[in-house]
């Protein structure tokens, strides 16, 4: 899963701009399913055809948080705009890819050295709107001769790197192209299932579970499995009350965050998954939202399960997960599919 995990990481979607990320996703499941579409938000929707009525939904979010040009002054200096949640201190001295529709642009987020900065300066919190990109170009006309426009997409640019373990790995955008590596092999893995499968690949969760709202109006399911990535640690100098489980050990089954309860039946379903694949997991009160608190209520209600990837300093370019993690998330997934189909 490594080869895949970077390949997908690394790959530009910022919400709203997914057809990058797209492309290589269809690339590695259109021989493995019976049928691919995409509905008007965008979303990539894989159907595996199998025996019996029952109808499963897995997915994931293929989009990744982002920016958008918004600006060229005079100079060639680029303002934009944030796409998705991002703390500001992050932003600076970042090296960053604009894709206009020539080509990809590479430019930073540069900040002025320490010896111009003034120590007021220094103490005041950074604000997105007095960041720019910095192309090395030195007016609008040039930058405009690239192609570049308000409207187009900026993603950050950083190499997918193992760190001090061969299953310790760090990139940008794990949330969640690890939940689409998972998904990806999952589609791969269940051959001539007694159920009909739906991979569904989501667009703009990052910016309010947009699309996981259309897809899961649009396809009949009796049972839902949202994978996605959450907040893991440790994180040096952070109690132990507001990051509840750590990395390694395993997926978390998610029991609420601010959009979604677990509902009890569902529990039992994943728990004696876990029990039965004999998976080591770990059970987490988020503080953000999935797509399962848009796909749980959709239409007369959908039973859900959030499975999350433990991730650690999510959302920046350095996330860091372990590999054993999206192992063990794929045979809890896959256990609890079948075991849904006998319960529900
Ligand atoms: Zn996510």
């Amino acid at each position: 899963m490594k080869q895949l995990l970077k390949k997908l990481s690394e790959a530009p979607g910022v919400s709203g701009n997914e057809s990058r990320i797209k492309d290589i996703i269809i690339g590695e499941v259109k021989e493995f399913i019976d049928e691919i579409r995409e509905d008007s938000m965008g979303n990539l929707i894989t159907v595996k055809k199998g025996s019996g009525n029952f109808k499963v939904m897995v997915a994931a979010h293929m989009d990744e948080i982002g920016f958008m040009v918004k600006h060229i002054d005079d100079k060639g200096f680029i303002s934009f705009e944030t796409i998705g949640g991002f703390d500001p201190r992050s932003l600076g001295s970042q090296r960053v890819i604009i894709h206009s529709s020539k080509r990809d642009v590479l430019g930073v987020i540069g900040l002025k050295p320490p010896h111009i900065t003034t120590q007021e300066e220094k103490d005041r919190a950074l604000k997105v709107e007095d960041l720019r990109i910095d192309i090395g170009l030195n007016s609008k006309e040039e930058v405009e001769k690239l192609g570049i426009k308000p409207g187009d997409s900026i993603t950050r640019d950083i190499s997918f790197s193992e760190l001090g373990k061969e299953n310790i790995v760090s990139c940008k955008s794990f949330d969640n192209r690890a939940g689409c590596a998972v998904l990806i092999e999952l589609i791969k893995k269940i051959k001539n299932p007694d159920f009909t499968l739906f991979g569904v690949f989501t667009t703009q969760e990052e910016v309010g579970l947009r699309g996981a709202k259309t897809a899961a109006y649009g396809i009949p399911i009796d049972f839902a499995i949202i994978i996605d990535s959450t907040t893991a640690g440790p994180i040096p100098k952070t109690d132990a009350d507001k990051v509840t489980i750590s990395l390694g050990k395993g997926p978390s089954i998610d029991l609420m965050d601010r959009g979604f309860i677990l509902s009890e039946k569902v529990k039992d379903i994943l728990i004696k998954a876990a029990n039965e694949a004999g998976v080591a997991y770990q059970t987490h009160i988020s503080g953000g939202s999935t797509d399962g608190a848009a796909v749980h209520i959709t239409k007369a209600g959908i039973p859900t399960a959030v499975i999350s990837i433990p991730s650690k300093y999510i959302h920046s370019t350095v996330e860091i997960i372990d590999l054993n993690d999206l192992e063990s998330t794929l045979k809890l997934a896959i256990k609890s599919l079948e075991i849904a189909k006998n319960i529900l």
